[in-house]
């Protein structure tokens, strides 16, 4: 054998620079499903079963196209992807070993120094499958003192022509729509809703639920009413499926949050994006497609173009720029250990109770309830940023490192100090209400902040406010809600305190009482 090639599960890509001077006749590849990978951290059965179903759906399609292939699949072994290339590189010796750049930096360290061992050096190669060129982020960012995504997000407009007019200024005139894309559902809800286009397993999704209620029964979560595309042919009828039915809405309620709706107006479409399923600029151009033949307004094509061209991009070029970092950072010195209730949903508090049941049944949770739902309440308590990203990395089927770290380290925890987001992201409970109809249903009042029937999230706010004064009164888009505070009188900050104290030394009778 020439070239042992390794495809990692998030690296499903046919057009991969793995596959140029490649060739069946005297290479191989190498892919290994390892319960180490979905055991440390812990990855739900939703997620698991997508990363291996997707990897089978494409070892199939590869074994079609007549290579060899040394697949390892799920087994009762414990054992982590490095010991498995190793155990691999042993037996095969080929000549050479190459493979695309992992979406996690520690991968790739383990992976290395595997090889190494054996005398190999892997080729690591570019990773293509961006819209970013590679470099092009560390050159752009070398620029600013105070890099913000907004600024990479109207280069690339400008530099790749997306959504601009011919005098080349912004398409309708703005660069954003974030205004218009604010809205709440009212009173009466988001009335029906497109249901998304859900994919029935097939036998290979059914074999590897089974593999893995077998091998991995104590992973959190539920497999049983798995839908998620597993191929290309399915990714690519699940952005049809968005294009036409809820990309309409998108921008309009890309904040909004609604009891039992965990889908609402979003795409659906990160999974197959990172698994590399769909390529981002087929994506933008699908969106930017439907707005041309006027299928979609603006607002709602900018926002989306806005989070894939500029968000998902950014936050990557962010993860390799601080790459051995982002595992040290806590800059809130937060230190508390993430409550139990994150791992089964049973929990008073509604809104919690709604994003993260969700998480264990869909493994899906959608931006806002990501960062303002269980980010926010790790973020007031003061929880430890890794417990954080362990908890985001195992719950969501979209979770691989590179988005996830700089998503939830940086602009849920603020853990990064302001490499991410310009402020931390908080709010109390009167955002959660406002955006939704959570607050209806729970046995908190969002706007009380002490006694008995006081929000958590308010209560904590107030305390989040006091402990971090000298960060909030120096952030100028901050200091009003110091002020607020400061204007309380100071018996009714000392029961906000006292009731704080209460809820991070979990001592909340009537929560537990109602779980
Ligand atoms: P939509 O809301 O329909 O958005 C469209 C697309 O835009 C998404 O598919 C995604 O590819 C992209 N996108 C939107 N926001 C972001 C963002 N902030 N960063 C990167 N891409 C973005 N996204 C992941 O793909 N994997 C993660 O592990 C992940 N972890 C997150 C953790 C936290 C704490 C937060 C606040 C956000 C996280 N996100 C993550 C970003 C975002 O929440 C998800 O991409 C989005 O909810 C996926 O659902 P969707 O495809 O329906 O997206
Ligand atoms: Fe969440 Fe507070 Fe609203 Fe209850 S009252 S749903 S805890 S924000």
């Amino acid at each position: 054998m020439r070239n042992l090639l390794l495809v990692l599960g998030d690296q499903l890509d046919h057009q991969s620079l793995l596959w140029q001077h490649s060739c069946p006749a005297q290479d191989a590849i190498w892919m290994a499903e390892v319960s180490g990978e979905s055991l440390a951290p812990a990855s739900s059965k939703q997620r698991t079963v997508l990363f291996l179903s997707a990897m089978r759906h494409f070892a199939q399609q590869l074994q079609h196209d007549g290579w060899t292939l040394h697949y390892r699949s799920l087994d009762a072994q414990p054992c982590s992807l490095a010991q498995a290339l190793g155990e691999s590189l042993q037996q095969l010796k080929p000549e050479a070993v190459r493979c695309v750049l992992p979406g996690d930096y520690s991968l790739q360290q383990q992976l290395s120094t595997t090889a190494q061992a054996q005398g190999y050096a892997i080729e690591w190669l570019a990773d293509q499958h961006f819209i970013a060129r590679p470099g092009e982020f560390s050159r752009w960012v070398s620029r600013y003192q105070q890099p913000r995504m907004e600024h990479w997000y109207r280069y690339l407009r400008k530099d790749r022509n997306i959504l601009m007019d011919t005098n080349g200024k912004p398409a309708g005139g703005q660069w954003n729509f974030d205004k218009d894309n604010r809205r709440s559902f009212g009173r009466n809800g988001p009335g029906p809703v497109p249901p998304p286009r859900l994919f029935e397993p097939d036998s290979i999704t059914r074999a590897v639920i089974d593999d893995v209620q077998h091998y991995l029964p104590s992973l959190p979560g539920q497999p049983d009413n798995f839908g998620w595309p597993v191929c290309r042919a399915d990714a690519l009828a699940a952005l049809e499926d968005f294009i036409e039915h809820r990309l309409i809405l998108f921008g309009d309620y890309q904040d909004a949050m609604w009891s039992d709706q965990p889908w609402l107006y979003h795409a659906r479409l990160s999974s197959s994006l990172n698994l590399k399923l769909l390529h981002p600029l087929e994506v933008i151009e699908a969106a930017i497609n439907a707005w041309q033949h006027k299928h979609a307004p603006l607002n709602a094509v900018e926002g989306f173009v806005r989070q894939v061209l500029g968000w998902r991009e950014y936050v990557r070029g962010l993860y390799w720029q601080h790459r051995k970092d982002w595992s040290q950072f806590n800059a809130l010195a937060a230190n508390a250990a993430l409550p139990d209730f994150y791992w089964d949903g049973k929990t008073a508090m509604y809104c919690l109770q709604q994003s993260i049941t969700q998480v264990l049944q869909q493994g899906y949770g959608h931006h806002i309830q990501r960062l303002m739902v269980t980010g926010l309440y790790a973020l007031l308590l003061g929880v430890e940023p890794q417990q954080v990203h362990h908890w985001y990395l195992a719950m969501y089927v979209d979770a691989v490192d590179w988005v996830e770290v700089p998503n939830t380290v940086g602009m849920s925890q603020y853990a990064d100090g302001g490499i991410v987001g310009s402020k931390p992201y908080i709010a109390s409970g009167a955002y959660i209400d406002r955006m939704s109809d959570y607050c209806r249903h729970c046995a908190f009042k969002p706007k009380q902040a002490s006694g008995d029937d006081a929000c958590p999230f308010t209560t904590l706010y107030w305390h989040f406010i006091y402990r971090h004064q000298a960060l909030i009164g120096n952030n100028p888009r901050l200091a009003m809600q110091l002020k607020n505070w400061q204007r309380k009188s100071t018996q009714e900050q000392q029961t906000i305190l006292q009731r704080s104290q209460q809820i991070i030394a979990s001592d909340l009778p009537d929560t537990r009482r109602l779980i």
